[in-house]
C-alpha cells in the first residue's frame, strides 16, 4: 500500500527556486516536504551556472598558461614547456565541486527540517501528487505547493539531441574528450559561455545564428568587446544564418547552412552543440490536472507567485523570462513567507544578468536607447577599465571594457547599469543594490569606492554623468 503523508508546504523540483524555498519555508517552522527526481541543485547547480563557470575558469587558466608558454615573455614569467589538458580531469574536477554543492543542499534543507524525498512527482489534482520513488510510491495532500520544475533545453525538431554529436548544454558539460571542432547553433549566453571556453581550451569553434548579432538582448556597444574577442581568438560567427539539417558522415557532423540571401552550403564538425534556449518543464507531471491558468508556455503567477489555483505557488523558469537562478531563489523565498502568513510581494526594482563570456557583460536594468523609448530624458556616464588601476593591475583594462550607467535628467535617479569587462560579473550586486536602493547619480558618486578596485570604475561613471569625472577628460 502507498505510504501517505500530508504537509504544509509541497515544492516540487529541487533547483535554485525549490530548494530556497524549501529550507525558507523549513526556517519558518512550516512542516515542509521538497521532491527532486534528480539530484538536488536543479540545473543550475548539477548542469548549468555552476558546472559552466568551473569549465569557464578552468579554460581561462589553462589559456593564460598556453599564453605564457608561448611567450613572448608579459609579466617577466616565463615556461619552459607547454601545458598539458585532459579533459577527463577537467570534467573529475568540475564534479567535485557539484557534489560538494549538491551534498550542502541536503545538508541545510535537513538543517532547516525540511523532508526531501527523491522521486519524480506528479500531480492528480491540485491538491494530491504522487511520487515514484525508486522502491515505493508516496501519496502528499499538502496545504500549500510551490511548483519549482524549471526548465530544459530546447530541442530542434532537424537537430536532435543524441549524446554523441550533436549535444545540448548538459553534455558539453560532461565531455570526456576535447573535439577538435564544435558547431555551435545559437550565440546566445549559453552557447557564448560554453563556445569561448571549448575554444580557449582549443577546439575549433564556429557559431551559427540566424539573428543578425550575437547576444541579440544586449546593445551593440556592450557587445562589441565580445565580439571584438571571437574575431581576435578566430572563432568564426555566421550571423544571419540558419541551421538547416545534420547528417553523420563517419565520426562527423554535417551541417546543412542558409544565409539570409538563400545561398547554402554544408560545414563538418566532430560535434554539434545546439544552443537556442530553454523551455519550461510544464509537462510529465500533472499540470494540467491542476485547473491553473497559463501565460504562453509559462505558468501565469501574480506578483505574489499565486498562481490561479488557490494555495499553488510557482516559482523560477516555468513561470518565464528572466530564466535565471537568482530570481528563482528570491521567488522561492517570497513564496515561502507568503504561506507562513507574512505580507511580501515580489516585485524587484531590477533583476541582474550576467554573461560570463570574454569580456565578462552585467546589465542591470534598461539601456541608454532603452530608457529613452520608454520616454525617459537620461544623461548618460562612461568610465573605461582602460583608465582604472586596478584593471591594469589585474591585466585586464586592454578588453574596451566599460562602465556606462544611465540616469533620469531631471532628478538623477539612476535608471539602468551596464558594464562590459574582465570580473565585471563581480560588480553586479552594487549595481543592483543602487537601483533597488533608488539611488540617484550623486549617492554612488559620494559613496567611497576602495582604491584599488574596479567598483571605482562604477563611481567614476556616475561622475562622468555629472560631468565631473576624475580619471578621465569630461566630454
Ligand atoms: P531548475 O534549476 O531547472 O530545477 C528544476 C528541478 O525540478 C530539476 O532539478 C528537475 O529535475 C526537477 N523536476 C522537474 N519536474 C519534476 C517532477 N515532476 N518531479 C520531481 N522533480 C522535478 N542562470 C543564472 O542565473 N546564472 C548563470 O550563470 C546561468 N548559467 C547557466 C548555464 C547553463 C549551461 C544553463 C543550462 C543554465 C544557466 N542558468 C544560469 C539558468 C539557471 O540554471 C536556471 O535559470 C535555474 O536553474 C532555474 O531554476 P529553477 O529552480 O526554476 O529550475
Amino acid at each position: 500500500m502507498a505510504n501517505e503523508l500530508t504537509c504544509d508546504v509541497l515544492v516540487v523540483g529541487g533547483g535554485p527556486g525549490g530548494y530556497p524555498a524549501a529550507i525558507r519555508a523549513g526556517q519558518l517552522g512550516l512542516d515542509t516536504i521538497l521532491v527532486e527526481a534528480d539530484r538536488l541543485g536543479g540545473t543550475c547547480l548539477i548542469r548549468g551556472c555552476i558546472p559552466s563557470k568551473a569549465v569557464i575558469h578552468a579554460a581561462s587558466e589553462f589559456e593564460r598558461t598556453q599564453q605564457i608558454a608561448d611567450g613572448p615573455a608579459h609579466m617577466g614569467i616565463g615556461l619552459d614547456s607547454k601545458p598539458t589538458l585532459e579533459m577527463s580531469g577537467l570534467t573529475l574536477w568540475k564534479n567535485g565541486i557539484v557534489d560538494r554543492l549538491s551534498g550542502g543542499v541536503q545538508g541545510l534543507l535537513k538543517a532547516a527540517g525540511a523532508k526531501h524525498i527523491q522521486g519524480w512527482a506528479r500531480f492528480k489534482n491540485a491538491k494530491t501528487c504522487v511520487v515514484q520513488t525508486d522502491d515505493d510510491e508516496v501519496i502528499i495532500r499538502p496545504k500549500n505547493v510551490i511548483l519549482a520544475t524549471g526548465s530544459v533545453e530546447t530541442e530542434l525538431s532537424i537537430l536532435p539531441f543524441d549524446g554523441t554529436h550533436i549535444l545540448s548544454s548538459r553534455h558539453v558539460l560532461d565531455l570526456e574528450n576535447l573535439p577538435k571542432s564544435i558547431g555551435i547553433v545559437g550565440a546566445g549566453y549559453i552557447g557564448l559561455e560554453l563556445g569561448i571556453a571549448l575554444s580557449k581550451l582549443g577546439s575549433k569553434v564556429t557559431f551559427i545564428e540566424a539573428a543578425d548579432s550575437i547576444l541579440a538582448n544586449y546593445d551593440s556597444e556592450l557587445t562589441r568587446p565580445v565580439s571584438q574577442y571571437l574575431k581576435k581568438h578566430d572563432i568564426d560567427v555566421l550571423l544571419n544564418t540558419k541551421a538547416k539539417q545534420a547528417t553523420r558522415t563517419g565520426d562527423a557532423i554535417t551541417l546543412a547552412i542558409q544565409s539570409a540571401d538563400g545561398a547554402e552550403q554544408t560545414l563538418s564538425f566532430e560535434k554539434l552543440l545546439v544552443a537556442v534556449g530553454r523551455s519550461p518543464c510544464t509537462t510529465g507531471w500533472g499540470l494540467e490536472t491542476m485547473g491553473i491558468d497559463m501565460d504562453g508556455a509559462f505558468v501565469r503567477i501574480d506578483d505574489q507567485c499565486r498562481t490561479s489555483m488557490s494555495g499553488v505557488y510557482a516559482i523560477g523558469d516555468i513561470t518565464g523570462e528572466p530564466m535565471l537562478a537568482h530570481k528563482a531563489t528570491a521567488q522561492g523565498e517570497v513564496a515561502a513567507e507568503i504561506i507562513s502568513g507574512k505580507k511580501r510581494r515580489f516585485q524587484p526594482n531590477a533583476i541582474p544578468a550576467v554573461c560570463f563570456t570574454d569580456p565578462e557583460i552585467v546589465s542591470v536594468g534598461p539601456s541608454p536607447d532603452q530608457a529613452g523609448k520608454a520616454g525617459e530624458e537620461t544623461v548618460v556616464g562612461r568610465f573605461p577599465f582602460a583608465a582604472s588601476g586596478r584593471a591594469l593591475a589585474m591585466d585586464a583594462g586592454q578588453d574596451r571594457g566599460f562602465v556606462r550607467i544611465t540616469a533620469r535628467k531631471s532628478d538623477h535617479v539612476i535608471l539602468g547599469i551596464q558594464a562590459v569587462g574582465s570580473h565585471v560579473s563581480e560588480l553586479s550586486g552594487e549595481f543592483a543594490l543602487a537601483l533597488e536602493m533608488g539611488a540617484v547619480l550623486e549617492d554612488v558618486a559620494g559613496t567611497i569606492h576602495a582604491h584599488p578596485t574596479l567598483t571605482e570604475a562604477f563611481a567614476e561613471s556616475a561622475l562622468a554623468a555629472l560631468g565631473h569625472p576624475i580619471h578621465i577628460a569630461a566630454s
